[in-house]
């Protein structure tokens, strides 16, 4: 796979709707209909009511509790029929978490499409794993792009968890 003119404009606005996460770890979601018009948006963060400021700092108690990219874009989205064939796009991790992947899973997506620069850390990459593993069993497609320093030049990639780690 590569990526046409379309997956640049979803993976730089899924980078774009990372930033505006106040979370250390900044991911973004952009959820797509077939036709390339947009469903939602999602970032990853706490639910509105609760304090950013103090709530990030204990992360332990914050990855408890924090809301993905992808179930707030789902969450946004919510009021779509169907997601059968949808695409998503993701920004910041190689890939969905196991969780998000069952929703993922779920929402019949065709498609799901992670883009990163670097990772900010390896806490969540067996995870990560596991998403892969689950979406290549329910045949949903999923490919991995690196993005070149921060000149948006993207390569694909393997997503290769023992050789992520080492
Ligand atoms: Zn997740």
């Amino acid at each position: 796979m590569s990526l046409d003119k379309w997956d640049e404009r979803f993976i730089k606005h899924a980078k774009e709707v990372s930033s505006w996460s106040k979370d250390r770890t900044k991911v973004g979601a952009v959820l797509v209909r077939p036709d390339h018009s947009i469903v939602s948006v999602g970032f990853n963060g706490l639910i509105p009511g609760m304090d950013d400021s103090t709530c990030l700092c204990d992360r332990e108690f914050k990855n408890r509790i924090v809301r993905h990219a992808e179930e707030n874009a789902f969450w946004f989205g919510r009021h779509e029929p169907s997601f059968e064939g949808y695409t998503i796009y993701i920004y910041g991790w190689p890939g969905p978490c196991g969780t998000c992947s069952s929703e993922i899973g779920m929402a019949r997506l065709g498609r799901v499409v992670g883009a990163f620069n670097s990772i900010p850390n390896n806490d969540w990459l067996p995870s990560i794993e596991a998403a892969f593993k689950q979406l290549d069993e329910v045949h949903i497609k999923h490919e991995t792009y690196q993005e070149h320093n921060d000149y948006e030049t993207w390569y694909e990639r393997n997503f290769d968890y023992e050789r992520k780690i080492s």
